[in-house]
């Protein structure tokens, strides 16, 4: 596999704003990253739990029902079928491992719906290590099935009681404990957001979605996709497959954000469709924020990509037009949850959703595409309270 270099920035988007004690605790990182995707003992390790624990690689499911309902072919990246079921286990998994090769025997980690902190809980049972879940209190009401499964995957979780009380204070947290408690602990962070190396990390680790659906799509159908669709929270699933097809420039790339209540509302979670330039837990990206630089609460009905910023390397690809972003609302979302679910036995996350949303609105056959391939980055099982909850209410 050859890798991209490990960029500090992505044109003018990335650094490192952070409090001066983090910097030698960034370099190390970089450092350790570096020689361990260099070294086989590391790569082999990694590449046989994702075989045997994850489940890789996931399939690459051509979907009939929908393909004849878009009139296009249509095939799924199929990130439900990981253990954990969604795509964040590749990154917490990876950087688990990284924080056992750097002799670091406490992980922290930052959650907001849940997802990354069960992830980051269960490769550090995995691999014996002390783990810590910061999470704003507000979160911990509403998704408290998953903080069960933390503590019963032996990790401690810590509330926030700051601000909204959500992701946010929840990231901000875990960068105050790290900055304290550096020379023992890793800090896992969630998406390819944060101060550098992180973004590149995140991707490097994430990129065998990309990496292996390009190699299946041409196995399966011998060319490349007209269409690469994946959703866009802090950025991670999506950079993950796109760095499979960035450098094939007849593959249209689209990344698709949370428009939540409406753009013209303030409520929602799209800082790459809307967004001014600003910084946020340490990096310089698309960024919602007030006049006077505050950030403002992000909203969407997905808690997975309800965050205001975005990570830099896709401010970068929207700048340069490799990438166009677009913005889905929360109802259409939730109409094309149910809709896959009758169209395909497919329960997505609402995550995912939003970029099957998109198709729904963008339909290959009338497009003038012929084939697509969409990133299915989690299950829905997680939603199903939520979906139910917000249906009766209407
Ligand atoms: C967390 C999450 C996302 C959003 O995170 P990214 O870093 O943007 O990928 C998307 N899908 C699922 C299923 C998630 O759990």
């Amino acid at each position: 596999m050859s890798s991209p270099p490990l960029e500090r920035r992505f044109g003018p988007y990335g650094g490192r704003y952070v409090p001066e004690t983090l910097i030698p605790a960034l370099d190390e990182l970089e450092r350790e990253w570096l020689a361990a995707r260099a070294d086989p003992d590391f790569t082999d390790e990694l590449a046989r739990l994702l075989r045997d624990y994850v489940g890789r690689p996931t399939p690459l499911y051509r979907a009939a029902r929908l393909s004849e309902a878009t009139g296009a072919e249509v095939w799924l990246k199929r990130e439900d079928l990981t253990h954990t079921g969604s795509h964040k286990i590749n990154n917490a998994l990876g950087q688990a491992l990284l924080a056992r090769r750097m002799g670091k025997p406490r992980v922290i980690a930052e959650t907001g719906a849940g997802q990354h902190g069960v992830a980051s809980a269960t490769a550090c049972a995995l691999l014996d290590l002390d783990c810590v879940v910061y999470m704003g209190t507000e979160d911990m009401r509403r998704q408290r099935p998953n903080v069960e499964r933390m503590r019963l995957l032996g990790a401690e979780v810590v509330g926030v009681e700051a601000g909204a009380r959500t992701l946010k204070e929840a990231v901000s947290a875990a960068i105050r404990d790290w900055v304290g408690n550096v020379a023992t602990t890793h800090y896992v962070i969630g998406s390819a957001v944060g101060p550098a190396p992180y973004p590149a990390l995140v991707r490097d680790l994430q990129r065998t979605i990309g990496d292996e659906a390009r190699a299946q799509v041409l196995e399966a159908t011998g060319r490349l996709p007209d269409r690469v669709i994946a959703c866009v929270g802090g950025g991670s699933n999506a950079i993950g497959t796109f760095v499979g097809f960035v450098d094939d420039p007849a593959v249209k790339l689209i990344g698709v954000e949370a428009a939540g209540a409406g753009l013209e509302t303030r409520r929602h979670s799209a800082p790459l469709t809307t967004g001014a330039r600003g910084v946020l837990h340490g990096a310089l990206s698309a960024v919602l924020h007030d006049e006077e630089g505050q950030i403002l609460e992000a909203h969407s009905v997905s808690a997975g990509l309800d965050y205001p910023g975005s990570g830099p390397e896709h401010a970068h690809l929207r700048d340069t037009g490799r990438v166009s972003y677009v913005a889905v609302s929360d109802a259409e979302a939730l109409a094309a949850f149910r809709r896959l679910a009758q169209l395909e036995g497919i329960l997505p996350a609402l995550e995912p959703a939003h970029a099957l949303a998109w198709l729904f609105a963008n339909p290959g056959g009338a497009a003038g595409a012929s084939l697509d391939l969409v990133t299915l980055s989690g299950r829905g099982d997680k939603d199903l309270a939520e979906v139910m909850a917000l249906e009766s209410g209407l």
